[in-house]
């Protein structure tokens, strides 16, 4: 095998078999990435290679959006993989939310990663991680999640049948979609009286003491799959690279697989430029956007400047900030891919912004009105692309990829508080989070049990 794991820190670089578990540098703590000698392996020519697979689709590996493109993340024997037919996701050119973001007509796409079998992008991780689970043989696998991490960890192990499953949740918001999802696939849950950094520790802690397979991002097995959102726009787009790419940063392990994806790509020669990346934090859990913008963190080669992140997260602590808002999926204070994040911030001449959740939720509605419904998380992307159009960062004809994240049926209370323009419901379930209006609510008609009156209300 060409594929091995390697921490990213530069005065470490310690090296490591793909077997071996683990999911921080055992020398020095800091994350460790997948890496390969390209040299050795057999590397297309060109990206347009991959549509030979397209012919192919009675094949699960050529079928997988993830796996068609396993020559770009080639650490497993085709045996090993495990897949559900992950990554059927599409790139739409969207004129309403084009509109909306007041970008030049055709120049703004969704990629809607909704579509996967469990509703979210994070299938494109899991399938990646659960394959590196087979090919080390656990018996048992965990994750912490806000909710859609353990819902695709709980597809992939039922599916597979090849592990056991416990999911952490916090006891914060988590949406009722995505924990009926766990429920539903029969995972073992955990429900931990505490937020989700803190059930993120307690799985590290677990896992580490009992043997579990870890499942979060950390796992850099899944960062490998989600690098294949990247590959999926590039296939859209006719291999053409786009101006931007748009996603919301929560533990920020999908920004740090795009970084990836791209730097590869472009260390291969099968792209000749990079494109621009924003990521998009809401302003409740904002900890990128305070560390990248107003304190100028940076990748430095490696070297960033760990003094003042530590100092941040020390007042934090201090202060007792907790993340808060209503984009449960994103809510989190200390983003575990932080520096693979600033590596790709780095390579892709990245911004980063905050958004509020009346910014998220509009975006999401118009999201929804342009056909695509998403949850809260994703609409903060089309939020983040609205702000930066305003600022002048993004230029009307640039072409612009907001990815959506996750599906709208995951967290329906809020898209219902919304639009229903029950006051009750507006109040408990927006207000407490600084949501004061709902400019683009289509609220149900309330109407007799009576014909004339409904042909009444048609007709205004
Ligand atoms: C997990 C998740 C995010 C955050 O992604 P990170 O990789 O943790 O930054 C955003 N949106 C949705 C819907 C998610 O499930
Ligand atoms: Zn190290």
């Amino acid at each position: 095998m060409y594929a091995f794991q390697r921490c990213i820190a530069p005065l470490c670089r310690a090296t490591f078999d793909v077997t071996e578990v683990m999911t921080s540098c055992p020398d020095c703590g800091s994350l460790l990435d997948i890496d390969y000698e390209w040299d050795k392996l057999p590397v297309p020519k060109s990206l347009r290679e991959f549509e030979a697979r397209w012919s192919n689709r009675h094949n699960p590996l050529d079928y997988s959006g993830v796996w068609r493109f396993r020559d770009l993340l080639p650490f497993a024997a085709d045996k090993d993989i495990v897949t559900i037919g992950e990554g059927q996701t599409i790139l739409q050119q969207n004129q309403p939310v084009g509109k909306y973001v007041g970008m030049n007509p055709g120049k703004l796409y969704l990629q809607y990663e909704g579509l996967n079998p469990s509703g979210s992008f994070k299938d494109n991780g899991m399938t990646a991680a659960s394959t590196h689970a087979r090919m080390v043989g656990a018996k048992m696998a965990a994750c912490a999640s806000t909710g859609n991490t353990s819902a695709s960890l709980a597809i992939y192990a039922s599916t597979a049948q090849l592990f056991r499953v416990v999911v952490f949740v916090g006891s914060g918001k988590i949406a009722y979609g995505k924990l009926s999802q766990a429920l539903d696939y029969d995972a073992r849950t955990l429900q931990i009286l505490g937020d989700f950094d803190d059930a993120l520790e307690r799985v590290r802690e677990v896992a580490g003491e009992r043997g579990i397979y870890l499942c979060n991002s950390v796992n850099p097995f899944r960062l490998e799959g989600q690098k294949t959102i990247m590959y999926r726009i590039l296939e859209s787009l006719n291999w053409q690279v786009p101006d931007w790419i748009v996603v919301p940063g929560g533990n920020l392990g999908n920004s740090s697989a795009f970084g990836k994806a791209f730097i590869e790509l472009k260390m291969l020669g099968l792209i000749d430029r990079i494109p621009r990346l924003a990521v998009i934090n809401a302003a409740g859990a904002n900890t990128l956007y305070q560390l990248y913008e107003q304190r100028g963190v940076r990748w430095d080669g490696g070297m960033s400047d760990d003094g003042t992140v530590n100092q941040f997260f020390a007042d934090m602590d201090h202060d007792q900030r907790k993340a808060s808002t209503l984009a449960s999926a994103i809510e989190i204070n200390r983003p575990v891919n932080l520096k693979k994040c600033l590596r790709a911030l780095d390579a892709c001449d990245g911004v980063v912004r905050q958004v509020t959740d009346q910014q998220i939720l509009d975006a999401k509605a118009q999201v929804g009105a342009g056909g695509f419904g998403c949850e809260p998380a994703s609409g903060a992307s089309v939020a983040g692309a609205k702000l930066l159009r305003a600022e002048g960062v993004i230029a009307p004809s640039d072409r612009v990829v907001c990815v959506l994240t996750g599906h709208q049926l995951k967290d329906p209370d809020i898209t219902v508080a919304y639009h229903s323009g029950n006051k009750s419901l507006f109040d408990e379930k927006l207000r407490p989070l600084g949501v004061e209006s709902a400019e683009f609510a289509n609220s149900p008609i309330v109407v007799e049990n009576n014909l004339q009156k409904i042909i009444e209300v048609l007709s205004r």
